[in-house]
């Protein structure tokens, strides 16, 4: 399989390729040069398939030249092995259309996980191929952060530094990240926002300095291999409630578009997706964009769903060339635009193009403690605010009765419990996995924002590229 750049004039790669390099060179972000697509009876033999075989199956079309099925296979079974529950991505149902995907069994609590731990599987088995070594450089402002750390935690090839707000994340998040003590984790707290933290990650990225010395890798959604990893749930999902035989609707909590993308995906390999819901709190871009295309930034709110506190969603760049008839020079043009003005309208072809499966809503804090108490009220069901916000869509837009509706659960009640018993007054207890984070010791530097000294801090630390 090879993978074209959105903007169009970046080389063209195969798996191996997108993976290692992130972002592609002339600023876009990888696809799939052509959509592979199941029938209806390839799609009814994954019927009760074990997760890890489901994996491998519908992900073997995307690796193809970089990873025989067996090699898949293996990471596959490796990296869901890990997770505290035996069908990886239970389906739980709230009422006769309602149904929710909890897909927070992993080590960290956040669906995050269910793309990252194959992700650090895949960088190994793939540095390992070229002996060299990786530096991955995120931010974070909570749940990438822990799951990129646990995913590739004590690897030999990377190393891992993840940069926090100093005082702007939840303890639980925190604490996830800076107990782990392996070599290879360098947690960096910042005196500054996430903003001031992913704006040094990206200016590390543009300096020739330190990409000279160092092979510098990206953990964060605009990788193609973590959307890849997440198209398998909205399979298992659907041929759980009977696909390919009957159409589904899926309700994604969304901030960068990652997570919503890999159900357009879905789509596009034969899964007969009937909608696939945008739910935005009230930093709603995407909901204005779907909605009456106008695609602007403004400033970002803090809310109790805090990985959904964003005001540009890299990956909608990818709907916008998909659905734009894959032109990546008028793309590149239009891109450029939005970097300078903060603002664009879309094309009509991509509000057509988006408007067959798409639709979208914005929630407030209210309406989002309201869907946590009728979870809890009439269904026994615990959730977390990021999910609350996509039961909330699922049930006030009037969706087709007759389809089923699955909200993505994203993260655990227990990594937000604060707005969870503010809400329902229960206050959900830390997993028995988690479950001695609060005795675990700490380690983290602290750092001012200035960019020279986290340059010099990494370049001092890193293991150099060969
Ligand atoms: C990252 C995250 C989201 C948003 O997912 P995107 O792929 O960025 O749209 C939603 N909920 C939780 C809990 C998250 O961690």
């Amino acid at each position: 399989m090879k993978y074209v750049s959105t903007r169009g004039s970046a080389p063209a790669l195969d798996f191996e390729g997108v993976t290692l390099a992130g972002l592609a060179s002339d600023g876009g972000l990888y696809v799939p040069e052509e959509w592979p697509s199941f029938s209806a009876d390839e799609i009814r033999a994954m019927r009760g398939l074990p997760y890890a075989e489901l994996a491998t199956r519908v992900m073997l079309p995307f690796v193809e030249g970089s990873l025989s099925e067996e090699e898949l296979r293996g990471l596959c079974e490796q990296a869901y092995g890990r997770f505290a529950h035996a069908a990886v991505t239970p389906l739980k149902q709230f009422d006769e259309q309602q149904w929710l995907l909890e897909l927070f069994h992993g080590p960290t609590l956040a669906f995050k996980d269910v793309a990252l731990q194959l992700l650090g599987l895949l960088f190994e088995t793939f540095l390992a191929r070229s002996d060299d070594h990786l530096t991955i450089v995120g931010a974070t402002s909570g749940d990438t952060g822990s799951a990129a750390i646990d995913a590739v935690a004590g690897r030999e090839r990377i190393d891992i530094f993840m940069l926090h707000p100093e005082g702007r994340i939840s303890d639980v998040q925190r604490r996830q990240m800076t107990t782990v003590l392996a070599p290879n984790v360098y947690n960096i707290a910042i005196d500054g926002s996430f903003d001031d933290a992913q704006a040094s990650v990206k200016r590390m990225f543009n300096d020739p300095e330190m990409t000279g010395r160092f092979h510098i890798g990206a953990v964060n959604s605009i990788n193609w291999a973590r959307l890849m990893a997440q198209v398998v749930y909205y399979f298992a999902a659907g041929l759980q409630l009977g696909a390919p035989d009957r159409e589904v609707a899926f309700s994604v909590p969304t901030g960068n578009f990652g997570d919503v993308f890999a159900g357009y995906v879905a789509s596009k390999m034969g899964l007969p997706v009937a909608k696939l819901v945008v739910a935005t709190n009230v930093n709603d871009i995407l909901h204005r964009a779907l909605s009456d295309g106008d695609y602007s930034a403004g400033e970002v709110t803090a809310t109790a769903a805090p990985s959904m506190d964003i005001q540009v969603s890299s990956n909608f760049e990818r709907l916008l060339f998909d659905c734009g008839g894959r032109d990546g020079k008028a793309l590149a043009e239009q891109m450029r635009g939005f970097e300078a003005s903060k603002a664009m309208r879309l094309t009509n072809a991509q509000r057509e193009g988006a408007a067959h499966l798409f639709t979208s809503a914005r929630c407030d804090a209210d309406e989002m403690a309201r869907a946590m108490r009728w979870a809890y009220e009439q269904c026994g069901e615990v959730i977390d605010p990021h999910t609350a916000i996509g039961l909330h869509a699922a049930r006030e837009l009037s969706l087709d009765p007759s389809i089923p509706v699955v909200t993505l659960a994203t993260a655990h009640p227990a990594k937000f419990r604060d707005a969870v018993e503010r809400a329902t007054g229960v206050r959900p207890p830390l997993p028995a996995r988690v479950g001695d984070l609060f005795s675990r010791e700490e380690r983290f530097d602290s750092l001012s924002g200035d960019y020279d000294a986290i340059a010099a801090y990494v370049a001092e630390k890193a293991t150099p590229t060969n």
